[in-house]
């Protein structure tokens, strides 16, 4: 038997495994996909993400990868631009996923965990009123299960544990869709991640290494409204409307395939059960405009194994540790996360932009200020 079982190898899974290895705690991830693997997200580490890493990680090696990211431009209706450095000595990065999640994983793997990628969890398992494992599938089809003094789920926001255990749903609202694919020959790309808020969709765009323009748009998609269309036609398009960004793609070039991912909400009622702890988007996620999943992600991967070693230190009762760790997430994340819900409510209300707009124009220190705390500066 193990001690830790982690479900997913992404951000949340990896820095939980590897505090857990480097404590010396028995460690198994699952990890369904193998990497590097591609993973739709802006790219973007912000510079509170950067320090979680650098508690942990020389980031060194992987910042030779990046590009910096000083801070955020912010435009809305109306022509209004806000340009928000994140301040002296502060910088985010941007970095493809397959790069960043691969040498998280690595490191895990070198701290002493043992990492099986290209398998993927089918549930929990469960003996004696709690989690006690997971199960895995078997070539015939079958499922086995695998033991663990405590189960991490980290595999992210449509997490086959959270959901089989009914700890987590898609909300009826908000349905949004996020759809992103990779440019060339962009113009002028600076050093900022930027978010072009638009009334009914935002486009987020981050130049990354090698030359290539991170997008996502970011659509609301009614139940039951008519398709959307082909998810290149979908970014095409709004780019080419778009009164600030179609100038600048007039010569870019998609590289590679849209990504589509939705409806993206997902919400959790507890912060795990008896054995299991949740962890990252596994944990819930809304939209990603705020930029600061992956803080949150690996600072929750981090909350997770503490909340693990204090069971394995026979500190804490694994059937109370869900309860521990909703405690910490909830002194580590409320105000943030009361912060980002007030920024999506604004702008994805007509009036909440519109006001925004006006706002930006007459204070635009107020946004600057919120672009810092958006980064988790
Ligand atoms: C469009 C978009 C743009 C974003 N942009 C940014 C950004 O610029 N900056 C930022 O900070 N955040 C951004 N985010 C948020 C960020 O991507 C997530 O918060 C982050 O990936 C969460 O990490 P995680 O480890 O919890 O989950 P994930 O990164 O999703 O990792 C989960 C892992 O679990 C594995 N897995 C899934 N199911 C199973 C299974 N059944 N068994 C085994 N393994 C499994 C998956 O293969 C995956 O590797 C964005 C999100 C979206 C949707």
């Amino acid at each position: 038997m193990d001690d830790v079982v982690v479900s997913g190898g992404g951000p949340a899974g990896a820095m939980a495994a590897l505090i857990l290895a480097r404590a010396g705690a028995k460690v198994r991830v699952f990890e369904r996909a193998r990497f590097p693997r591609h993973k739709l997200c802006g790219d973007t580490l912000n510079p509170g993400a950067l320090a979680v890493l650098a508690r942990h990680l020389d980031c060194a090696p992987l910042l030779a990868h990046s590009d910096p990211i000083h801070g955020m431009l912010i435009t809305g209706p109306g022509g209004v631009s806000v340009r928000g450095i994140y301040g002296p000595g502060l910088a985010g990065c941007a970095i493809t996923r397959s790069v960043l999640d691969a040498w998280l994983l690595h490191h895990a793997a070198g701290a002493g965990a043992q990492v099986e990628e290209g398998v993927s969890v089918k549930g929990a398992a469960w003996s004696e009123g709690r989690v006690s494992g997971v199960l895995l599938g078997r070539r015939d089809g079958g499922e086995a299960a695998h033991s663990g003094r405590m189960v991490i789920a980290a595999d992210g926001r449509r997490s086959t544990l959270a959901f089989s255990r009914g700890l987590a749903r898609q909300p009826a609202r908000p349905r949004r869709w996020a759809i992103g694919q990779y440019f060339t020959g962009v113009e002028g790309r600076e050093t900022v991640g930027e978010m072009h808020v638009r009334q009914g969709h935002y486009i987020g765009v981050a130049p990354i290494p090698a030359g290539l323009t991170n997008v996502c748009v970011v659509v609301p998609h009614a139940a039951g409204a008519t398709a959307f269309g082909p998810p290149a036609e979908l970014i095409g398009s709004r780019l080419t409307a778009d009164p600030v960004l179609r100038h600048r793609f007039a010569a870019a070039r998609a590289q590679g395939d849209p990504v589509v991912l939705g409806p993206m909400a997902v919400d959790t009622a507890a912060a795990g059960e008896p054995g299991l702890l949740l962890a990252g988007d596994a944990a819930g996620f809304i939209d990603p405009m705020t930029g600061d999943g992956l803080r949150l992600a690996l600072q929750g991967g981090e909350l997770a194994a503490a909340v693990t070693l204090a069971v394995l230190a026979g500190e804490l009762s694994p059937a109370a540790a869900h309860v521990e760790l909703a405690r910490r997430r909830h002194a580590a994340f409320a105000a943030k996360w009361r912060f980002n819900r007030t920024l999506r409510s604004l702008v994805t209300s007509p009036h909440g932009v519109v006001g925004a707009a006006v706002l930006a124009r007459a204070v635009p220190s107020v946004f600057a200020s919120v672009i810092r705390y958006a980064g988790d500066c």
